[in-house]
């Protein structure tokens, strides 16, 4: 394989304006990682190579990359067939005049073809931006006017949710599954593949050179479009070795869609630079579709989130039935708190220990997880990662000590970390305020073990009566409760206190909404966790406000209770 490379690439190149993340932290050297890469040393990277043709030049072409499947269709794909399919796309970007550093979208359900697309993208030196399938018009106009997408890939159905004539930079639409049309901006995605060469050399790539683009959630604001960078790789293929705990026959199974960056960094990267089998399930979430999932293809390792499994748990004990669920043998879980009263669920009917991981958009992979071979706290995010320095600062940049609630802060820098916010440098200057460390944004404290523990966005934080209360402990004991589905906790302005902590709950099934209740779940708080911290106002409602990558939006829940503008709700669920 160095081989390869040696023959097609010029001597060693400057590693001059890369971030120097060689820092050694504990022992740990991520120079080590990237010794692991064919292209150590050379500096000359590209993401798709990695995680598929390297398969295929290694001699594993015939090894089952991705099984897919929906309500319809049902097939599998090998890493020869993902280069093939990703070559070709390749070419077709290259006969428009598509290249390195382009932006080109993706707009589309979860199909083999977004993925082929993708990789397609990346081979030529594009960057991808994956788009969530439900987004309305102005989400997905923004994105691509933000972007300056040249050119998108999407559906016939979906096309009507884009504004081509506010969109003068967008040149080209392939089309999957649609048929001719006269129209020259719109390509057919079969005729181009099907006319299309299976070989193409990759675009040689440095470390610094762009990758992909993902809109953050949305849950606290307008979404930020964050630009990552070749390096990622780095990170992706370790953390998908070491908290994944990825092996060769591991069939793996990430249910985030990949218009979210837990789709791409570990729906795609991290499997796939692993070589592993990726399961892609389309179609709508339920119990016993997932469940059947799990069953039907042996997944040994299973990522999801906090709301799937509330909403698993939800689904009760009977849901269970007739159903085996044996071949799991890690289960994980990312995008929000993960309740201690979900793990204790995993551990009762999985027989599994879910184990909780804190990232963001911004950091691109794993930062703080619970991974195999340690202790497992629940209601904690686990401890850094090796190579990964976490600390909890106070306002100024001062490292507080444990058991202080504060900015949970990471040591810049690390190999996934952001390039840039895409038209935002301000933005981008406010993550890294206080000198070598990344500002998260998030509030946790650390325990004397050195494991972190989440308690809300920094601006959720509750101030009643002088104590700060993070909203997530709150949460969880009221989830506790077998009452409640799913809880989302404000601090509402109160003359008296500052402000009163106001609940907002969703019940299960089979529960009414009464004054009785709220005031049973009320003391059930106090007895259970504090007086100062439970609720002095519960209301209950239907659902609760989330994000479409299925986030509590408490920003929603707070402009509800003051009667604000809610602001930017372009990710927010029907
Ligand atoms: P926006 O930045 O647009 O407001 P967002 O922060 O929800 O949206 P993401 O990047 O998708 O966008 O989510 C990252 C955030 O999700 C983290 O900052 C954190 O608040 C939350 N999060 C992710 N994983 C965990 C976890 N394991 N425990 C607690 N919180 C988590
Ligand atoms: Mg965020």
């Amino acid at each position: 394989m160095g081989q390869v490379h040696s023959e097609i690439l010029p001597g060693r190149v400057q590693h001059s304006n890369m971030k120097d993340y060689s820092r050694a932290v504990d022992e740990f050297r991520w120079e080590d990682v990237e010794r692991s890469f064919s292209w150590h040393g050379t500096g000359k990277v590209n993401m798709a190579h990695e995680a598929v043709d390297r398969h295929v030049q290694e001699g594993r072409g015939a090894s089952t990359a991705l099984i897919y499947s929906d309500t319809v269709r049902e097939e599998r794909y090998t890493f020869a067939d993902l280069r093939e399919r990703s070559n070709k796309f390749g070419n077709v970007l290259h006969k428009y005049g598509i290249g390195k550093g382009d932006r080109v979208f993706i707009f589309m359900p979860r199909t083999p073809e977004l993925y082929f697309s993708l990789l397609g993208i990346l081979k030529v030196g594009a960057v991808a931006g994956p788009l969530f399938e439900a987004f309305m018009e102005t989400a997905v106009k923004d994105r691509l006017e933000d972007s300056g997408a040249v050119a998108l890939v999407t559906t016939p159905e979906l096309l009507q949710r884009v504004k081509r004539d506010q969109l003068p930079g967008l040149r080209h639409i392939i089309l999957v599954g649609g048929s001719a049309s006269e129209d020259p901006g719109l390509l057919s995605y079969e005729e181009e593949m099907a006319a299309a060469s299976a070989e193409l050399e990759p675009e040689w790539l440095s470390l610094e050179d762009g990758l992909i683009m993902h809109y953050t959630s949305g849950s606290t604001g307008k979404p930020k479009g964050i630009y990552h960078v070749q390096r990622a790789m780095i990170q992706h293929y370790y953390t998908g070795k070491v908290v994944l705990d990825l092996r060769p026959d591991d069939v793996y199974w990430c249910t985030a869609d990949p218009g979210w960056v837990t789709g791409t960094s570990y729906g795609i990267f991290a499997p796939w630079l692993n070589g592993v089998a990726n399961v892609i399930r389309g179609g709508r979430f339920s119990p016993q579709d997932w469940y059947k999932t799990i069953e039907r293809y042996g997944v040994t390792v299973w990522y999801s989130a906090p709301t799937a499994f509330r909403m698993l748990m939800g689904a009760g004990e009977g849901s269970l039935q007739d159903i085996d669920l044996s071949s799991l043998r890690h289960v994980l879980s990312v995008g929000e708190p993960l309740n201690p009263e979900v793990v204790r669920w995993g551990d009762k009917f999985y027989q599994q220990r879910i184990h909780d991981t804190w990232w963001m958009t911004e950091t691109g992979a794993q930062l703080i997880c619970n991974y195999p071979g340690m202790d497992i706290k629940p209601g904690s995010m686990g401890r850094p990662l090796p190579g990964i320095e976490a600390a909890i600062l106070d306002d100024h940049g001062n490292i507080l000590p444990p058991y202080s609630m504060g900015n949970l802060a990471i040591r810049t820098p690390w190999p996934s970390m952001m390039g840039k916010v895409w038209n935002n440098q301000a933005k981008y200057d406010e993550y890294f305020r206080i000198a070598g460390w990344y500002i998260s944004g998030d509030s946790a404290y650390m325990d004397e073990d050195g494991y972190f523990w989440f308690q809300g966005r920094i601006d959720d934080v509750i101030n009643s009566s002088g104590e700060r209360i993070g909203p997530f402990e709150v949460e969880s004991k009221l989830v506790e409760h077998p009452a409640v589905a799913e809880a989302g906790v404000i601090g509402k302005p109160d003359v008296m206190r500052g402000e009163i902590i106001k609940a907002f709950i969703s019940l299960r099934d089979g529960y009414s909404p009464t004054a009785e209740l709220k005031d049973e779940i009320a003391a059930f708080v106090k007895a259970g966790l504090s007086a100062h911290a439970a609720p002095r106002e519960i209301e209950f409602k239907e659902k609760l406000p989330k994000t479409r990558s299925g986030k509590i939006m408490r920003r929603v829940l707070k402009a509800w209770e003051l009667h604000l503008p809610a602001g930017d709700l372009s990710t927010i669920e029907d």
